[in-house]
């Protein structure tokens, strides 16, 4: 029998979701997530609620056997990667043929795992990915909601020009000023009074721990902490955790989700029916595309376009690393990056290497721009999406990277790390932490996010940007969702 209580349904608990939890809880809309992953608030055995970086455990990655780090070896060896019991954990790595995608599960999605990089992208690079979207609109009211509400914030520059703790960045910084290359502050979620405090051993360490992938076990302001717990105190929302929606379809004027609810190993507790009246699709780029092209080939959503699956892209992302002293204490969270984008099409993150010893690397993650997309398809056989998409199309990424980076090395007499990404290779181009697309807002949906052929059915998450950004995407997809929640929430949801 279905649980039809629900006005509206949210699934996922990442950017895009939390944003339309709370716009709709505060408008009195009695709203219900949904989330496979589990809700990060219990401490293990060892006191923390995630495993440390550097000795990981069940906890790191969503039911895998060994931990998939993206660093694969050092100094050729692979002693970074470790057995795990398969669980429930907070990383996930996606393979498809010739890519693969890293996402965060549980209650906030990628908000658990990621460097927390808080960039509001260049005006005009935004207007010539969403062309139709008001640029004005968007840089005076919504980017500017999503970072107050995201509780962004920048860390003191006394602090970073003096803390050991980022020798690293002040080192890449003024290697890339010999290049002739310009870098920007960049601002975050961690909370860097947390982080001074962590520098001077007044505060329990989390990112000079060098927490990140796995979780920080303190001063990230995930959205549990931000948007989700707003969302909850308006009494409106609730979660559920564990649960997997696995098939949407009609129902009268709404939607009958089938969803799987499992314990953290895996084991199948009970399959639900969950009716809804609004249903806001917020599984991000993967997830939510799952769902749609399952529901149309199925012929549950018989009217969803022939858009859905198409315009994905990993935004240019590109991984390298260089030679460099950088010193054995590197905070996780990154706060410097190299700006070549105006004539390199370069935007490249000064990442950590938090391995607690020197490696003497220097290591990158370059955005870079890439006209190259990719599409979904379902597989009836596996009843789940594979990607198109040939490690060929990267080559312009490789181009881009390798007019900054060999520059970077002429000038610095440094060579790029062949060590790091597996032995030989020196540019890791088949993953992404950044995947977007596939319900490309204009095309599968309207300008608001509405898809197109069904009524009160909703896209609100990475998956309505077309491929690429040009920056680290979560303030993006927050204002985003910002921008369609206030419009959907005064129209659709009046009453
Ligand atoms: P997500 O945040 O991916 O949320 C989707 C949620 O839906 C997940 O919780 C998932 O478990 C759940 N879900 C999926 N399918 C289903 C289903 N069928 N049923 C129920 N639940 C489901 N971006 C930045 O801007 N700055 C950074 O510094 C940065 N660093 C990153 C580092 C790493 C390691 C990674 C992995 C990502 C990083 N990103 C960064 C990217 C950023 O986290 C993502 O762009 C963002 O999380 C995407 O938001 P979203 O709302 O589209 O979906």
């Amino acid at each position: 029998k279905a649980d039809t209580n629900h006005e509206a349904v949210v699934i996922g608990t990442g950017y895009g979701a939390a944003v339309a939890a709370l716009r709709l809880g505060q408008r009195g809309i009695r709203t219900t997530m949904l989330e496979m992953g589990q809700l990060w608030d219990e401490p293990g055995p060892d006191g923390k609620i995630f495993c440390p970086m550097l000795n990981p455990d069940r906890r790191a990655m969503w039911f895998k056997d060994r931990t998939e780090a993206p660093l694969e070896t050092l100094l050729g060896l692979p002693i970074v990667n470790r057995p795990i019991e398969r669980y429930a954990g907070v990383l996930d790595k996606v393979h498809f043929a010739e890519m693969a995608v890293y996402l965060g599960r549980g209650v906030g999605g990628g908000s658990l795992v990621n460097g927390g990089m808080a960039v509001t992208p260049k005006r005009e690079y935004f207007e010539e990915v969403l062309p139709d979207v008001d640029a004005d609109e968007m840089y005076g009211k919504f980017f500017p909601l999503a970072n107050k509400t995201l509780r962004v914030n920048t860390i003191r520059p006394a602090f970073l020009e003096s803390t050991s703790w980022y020798q690293y960045a002040r080192t890449a910084r003024r290697q890339a000023a010999n290049a002739g290359f310009g870098t920007q502050v960049i601002p975050n979620v961690y909370d860097f009074a947390h982080m001074e405090g962590e520098a001077r051993g007044t505060k329990p360490k989390s990112a000079l721990a060098g927490e990140v992938i796995y979780g920080n076990n303190h001063g990230k302001m995930s959205l549990d902490k931000t948007y989700l717990a707003d969302a909850l105190a308006t009494g409106n929302v609730t979660i559920k955790t564990l649960h997997h929606v696995k098939r949407i379809q009609q129902h009268q004027d709404g939607y009958l989700l089938t969803v799987e609810q499992r314990d953290p190993f895996g084991k199948l507790l009970n399959t639900k029916k969950i009716s809804c009246r609004h249903l806001f699709l917020g599984a991000g780029s993967l997830g939510t595309t799952e769902l749609l092209l399952r529901a149309r080939d199925n012929g549950d959503l018989p009217n969803l376009s022939d858009e859905i699956g198409r315009g994905w892209g990993p935004n240019g992302n590109v991984m390298t690393a260089r030679t460099m002293i950088g010193g054995f204490q590197q905070s996780g969270m990154p706060v410097l990056a190299i700006d070549a984008w105006q004539d390199h099409e370069v935007f490249a993150e000064i990442a950590p290497v938090p391995a607690g010893v020197e490696t003497l690397a220097s290591l990158y993650l370059a955005i870079t721009k890439n006209p190259e997309r990719g599409t979904f398809h379902y597989d009836r056989g596996t009843d789940g999406i594979t990607l198109d998409w040939r490690r060929e199309q990267m080559k312009p990424s490789i181009r881009a990277v390798r007019g900054v980076f060999d520059e970077m090395n002429r000038t610095n007499l440094s060579t790029y790390r062949p060590d790091l990404f597996g032995i030989g290779k020196v540019f890791s181009d088949d993953f992404t932490y950044h995947p977007l697309g596939g319900c490309l807002l204009g095309r599968a949906t309207d300008e608001y996010g509405r898809v197109r052929g069904h009524k009160n059915l909703y896209v609100t998450d990475g998956s309505l940007i077309g491929g690429s950004i040009g920056a680290n995407p979560f303030v993006s997809i927050t204002a985003l969702a910002e921008r369609n929640l206030s419009r959907i929430t005064a129209t659709d949801l009046n009453h």
